[in-house]
């Protein structure tokens, strides 16, 4: 694969084609086919949609171009199977990089709509085997991404479908999807079900109940830099502990706030007991929240609650979602140096299990 971009041919010249949309540029961005054509492409020739198939896709989708004309991404007329670098694919749309490079494979494109459900189209997913940096991998998936050198840069996975993965701190169940550094290292992946994290400040469970929310497709909640070292995870149960060292020098045997212990969630608001913060991460801390410090030197932050988007339950827990880097831990994007502080881990004991919107 690589070489055959320039060989690309102009989709507008074939009958049937009808540009729909242009480019700021004036170059066409999408090409909708009357007819049936056989469109060579970088991954071989493909038969791109141009008629409606009832009730899965009743539109058709058109072929969408960068600008300049090259390939961006096309719905197929009829199932193919191409080869990718994960090895051959079940295909019903591909994408293209601007330099023609694959850069993503769907083996499904079927539109849930009220004639089309979900049910329906998971009737259809078939597991996609895939030779992944990191073993063989049998799994439902939606979509893989390639970097433009053919690096396998993600697997999404199928709603509701888990597999187990090699991970640089043990095998892991694995749901939503998982990512790869270009060097094809494991970058990222969402754990199925709590997963005890060994961290720079312990072990942690990692349990995201909400991995939609907010975290892109290639990146998801747990992390990893290229050496298999935890960068950042989300918890559920967990809450660390934070002892500045500043305030603590400055009170040697400061515990004079009882009653306000790290058990709470957060670190309390504006209470009587409230200690200045010495040191710029903590007066940070505080004037970023408007909390304050309660006990000297210590603060506790974990997960919190936010009111229900349903309104059927008074609240949702909100993850605390945790930063390791070498100089400092960042709790809910909050940065502490590890020089001027300590970190010990809470373990919760909630049960958790994953936020479901029925609204
Ligand atoms: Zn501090």
């Amino acid at each position: 694969m690589g070489d055959h971009q320039t060989a690309q041919p102009d989709v507008t010249a074939f009958p049937g084609a009808v540009v729909q949309c242009l480019h700021p540029d004036g170059s066409p961005a999408e090409v909708l086919l009357e007819k049936r054509i056989e469109l060579p492409t970088p991954v071989g020739v493909l038969v791109p949609q141009y008629q409606p198939e009832d009730p899965r896709r009743q539109r058709v989708q058109p072929v969408e171009l960068h600008p300049g004309g090259r390939l961006k991404a096309l719905s197929l007329q009829e199932k193919a199977v191409i080869e990718t670098p994960v090895g051959p694919m079940a295909a019903e749309r591909v994408t293209f990089h601007p330099g023609g490079q694959l850069r993503r494979v769907f083996p499904l494109d079927g539109k849930i709509s009220a004639y089309w459900s979900v049910e329906n189209e998971t009737a259809l997913a078939g597991p996609q085997r895939m030779e992944t940096p990191i073993g063989v991998v049998s799994a439902r998936i939606i979509s893989v991404h390639f970097f433009p050198s053919g690096a396998l840069r993600s697997v999404t996975l199928w709603p509701g479908e888990r597999v187990t993965i090699a991970t640089p701190q043990g095998p892991a169940s694995v749901s939503v999807g998982f990512s790869f550094h270009e060097s094809g290292a494991l970058r990222s992946f969402e754990p199925d079900a709590p997963f005890e994290a060994a961290t720079p400040v312990g072990t942690v469970l990692a349990f995201d109940t909400d991995p939609e929310g907010g975290m892109a497709a290639d990146l998801n909640s747990l992390q990893f830099d290229e050496a298999g070292n935890v960068t950042a995870l989300t918890t559920a149960t967990d809450k660390v502990v934070v002892t500045c060292k500043a305030v603590a020098d400055a009170v040697p045997d400061g515990n004079g706030a009882d009653g306000n212990g790290p058990n709470e969630i957060g670190a309390g608001g504006a209470g009587t007991n409230a200690w200045p913060a010495c040191c710029p991460d903590c007066a940070r801390w505080a004037a970023a929240t408007g909390k304050q410090v309660r006990q000297p030197g210590r603060l506790a932050l974990g997960p919190g609650f936010r009111e229900s988007l349903c309104g059927t339950t008074p609240t949702d827990l909100v993850p605390l979602r945790m930063g390791f880097t070498d100089d400092a831990v960042s709790l809910d994007g909050h940065a502490f140096s590890r020089a001027g502080h300590g970190f010990s881990v809470l373990r919760g004991l909630m049960p958790v299990a994953r936020t479901t919107y029925s609204c």
